[in-house]
């Protein structure tokens, strides 16, 4: 990135929202992934508009955004250029039944801050890791509710800086896809739809929610979620089919697939994200090979991967059996 760039940006905005060469790992769930050239961190949906609109200026293309990173494996090289870190950027209100949120603000905290307030209707957002704006974006699902569902508008920030907002037509949300996919505008602010419910109702449905992740020991393992999405209707969902393929436990030294989760991929904390992206692939290539299904990926992958690094695979049935 131009010196001019980095200097007119460390000029108009805190010290602590711009920094270079920063690592990206501690804003992921894996934990993986190089340097961000320049990080952007702003910490309300006005200054994240008032940076796109700078880097507008200098025609500085956003190259990554990150919400809590909990979708995405992020390249050992980094990312090169601006990636912005939205997880800072967490006001919420309530507009009548509408909860109206900055797009870094946690799913799980929309969720808390609905019950609070005896409203209904986010109870399924209760454990999902990442943040509101990574949720629109992704259309996560939980628990048959997904977020175009309870979409009211969003307010989206255009590369040049203008902010507009988008109504949502529910033909644009379907499994894993989402309007804002494809788009090169980013999600500023999310207007959620609720309505009046009973306090101890919506507790105790969050409460089981989250009480089944803990179960599956999704807060104990290094994982983005569900590495591949759900093939069809017509087949398995892809953890069962990854199951069936006998890959629980299959893996390279530090990384291997989920016994509690057939499509959780998941590390020991000495993986690199490499290795990660081969395991991936391995797992694409033999379930492929024994089922004739061609898994696609959930999890995003950011950056520059190489794919030439081998690594060695083997199957350890006791990490295979293990929860
Ligand atoms: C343990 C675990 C369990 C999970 N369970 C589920 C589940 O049950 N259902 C489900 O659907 N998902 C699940 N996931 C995946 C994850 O929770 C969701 O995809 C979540 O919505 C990601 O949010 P995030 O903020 O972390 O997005 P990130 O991972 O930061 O980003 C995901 C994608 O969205 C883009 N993005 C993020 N924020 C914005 C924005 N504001 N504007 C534009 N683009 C943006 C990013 O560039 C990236 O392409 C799970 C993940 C983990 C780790």
């Amino acid at each position: 990135m131009e010196a001019e760039v980095l200097l007119a940006l460390k000029n108009q905005f805190s010290a602590d929202h711009v920094r270079e060469k920063c690592p990206l790992a501690p804003y992921t769930t894996y934990r993986l992934g190089g340097l961000g050239e320049v990080v952007l961190f702003p910490h309300d949906a006005d200054e994240l508009a008032r940076m796109i609109g700078r880097l507008s200026w200098f025609e500085q293309p956003v190259s990554l955004v990150l919400g809590h990173g909990a979708n995405v494996l992020i390249s050992d090289d980094g990312i090169p250029g601006v990636t912005l870190v939205l997880r800072y950027m967490d006001a919420c209100r309530f507009d009548g039944d509408t909860l109206i949120a900055d797009a870094g603000l946690s799913a799980d905290t929309a969720a808390q801050v609905a019950r609070n307030a005896e409203r209904t209707g986010l109870e399924f957002l209760a454990g999902l890791p990442g943040t509101l704006g990574g949720a629109a974006f992704m259309n996560a699902r939980a628990f048959d509710h997904d977020v175009g569902g309870v979409l009211e508008w969003a307010e989206l920030v255009e590369p040049s800086g203008r902010v507009k907002t988008y109504y949502p037509n529910p033909a644009d949300f379907g499994y894993k896809r989402s309007p804002f996919m494809g788009a090169a505008a980013i999600v500023s602010r999310v207007a959620l739809r609720t309505w009046h419910g009973d306090g101890d109702a919506i507790e105790a449905a969050m409460e089981r929610h989250r009480a089944l992740r803990r179960g599956r020991g999704e807060d104990r393992v290094l994982s983005c979620g569900c590495v591949f999405q759900n093939p069809g209707t017509r087949e398995a969902p892809a953890g069962k089919l990854i199951d069936d393929c006998g890959l629980k436990g299959y893996g390279t030294d530090h990384a291997w697939v989920y016994a509690a989760h057939a499509n959780f991929i998941i590390h020991d904390g000495l993986a690199a994200a490499a290795e990660l992206r081969a395991l991936f692939l391995e797992v694409r290539r033999l379930v492929h090979e024994r089922t004739g299904v061609l898994l696609e990926p959930e999890v995003r992958f950011c950056g520059a991967f190489e794919d030439e690094r081998t690594f060695a695979f083997h199957h350890d049935p006791a990490r295979g059996s293990r929860a």
